[in-house]
């Protein structure tokens, strides 16, 4: 059973005026099956814990441990996670100019499965997963989120996602930056992955909207670099009523 396991997290950046705590202490555990929603105001780390999952460089794990089913996450590459079966969806996925969407994804394909797909039913199946998505199969031959749509973006994302079928999906604030068609396209994606046996999703966002869309399992609350709150869907409704506030003033 899948489990991906957070335990005490801190995590700081190095900044112009030395090391800055962001993180102070993230405990939180995904099981398979489940979908967890962290929610939080701007600022509050949640871009951070994403990128330390993630093993991005510029943030530095100063205690704690991330596992993915009992392996240590923290000393993996970037790559090892990827095979492990981890998905990150960046807030700000980075452009790669140059490197077309069909080899972008292929040479992913390849760094989760350790060899190449077979090239003539992988590119039905990069089709069919544009196609879920609605963008035409000539999408495939741009250059990876360069001049993209921010709604184009976040498809893709969801493509990848559908393609790369990790145990545990990260998304950060996939729903930002999308209009009610988009965001619908995006949810069913999700909810889609979601169905398959035993997958985990811990999706990041600021704001409640996409909850509507796809319905978390267990809300957390993240405030100053750590959870707040946890609790059901219903925390989530409390949010949309009433905002972070009791909770920004809990913190201080
Ligand atoms: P959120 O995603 O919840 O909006 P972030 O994780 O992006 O929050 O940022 C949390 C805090 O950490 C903010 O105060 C931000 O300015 C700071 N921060 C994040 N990344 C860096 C970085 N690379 N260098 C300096 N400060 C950073
Ligand atoms: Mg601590
Ligand atoms: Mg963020």
């Amino acid at each position: 059973m899948t489990k991906l396991e957070i335990k005490d997290l801190h995590v700081q950046v190095s900044t112009e005026d030395g090391p800055k705590e962001i993180l102070k202490g993230v405990t939180l555990t995904i099981n398979g099956g489940e979908t967890h929603a962290i929610m939080g105001p701007n600022g509050s780390g949640k871009s951070t814990l994403a990128y330390s999952i993630a093993g991005h460089p510029r943030y530095e794990v100063t205690s704690g441990t991330v596992t993915l089913d009992g392996e240590d996450v923290l000393e993996m590459s970037v790559d090892e996670r990827a095979r492990a079966g981890l998905f990150l969806a960046m807030q700000y996925p980075v452009e790669v100019p140059g490197v077309s969407v069909a080899n972008f994804l292929r040479t992913a394909k390849t760094a989760v499965d350790g060899e190449a797909p077979k090239l003539r039913t992988w590119i039905k199946e990069v089709n069919g997963a544009l196609e879920k998505m609605n963008l035409d199969p000539t999408f495939s031959q741009r250059s990876v989120n360069e001049g993209f749509s921010g709604g184009e973006k976040k498809r893709h994302e969801i493509a990848q996602l559908d393609l790369l079928d990790p145990k545990v999906a990260v998304l950060d604030e996939t729903d930002s930056g999308l209009d009610i068609d988009a965001l619908k396209v995006v949810s069913d994606g999700v909810n889609r992955f979601r169905e398959r046996d035993a997958k985990g999703v811990l999706l990041i966002t600021h704001y409640t909207r996409i909850l509507r869309y796809i319905r978390p399992d267990r809300v957390h609350v993240f405030v100053a670099g750590r959870v707040a709150e946890s609790g059901g869907p219903e925390l989530a409704e409390e949010l949309e009523a009433n905002g972070y506030d009791r909770f920004l003033k809990a913190s201080v």
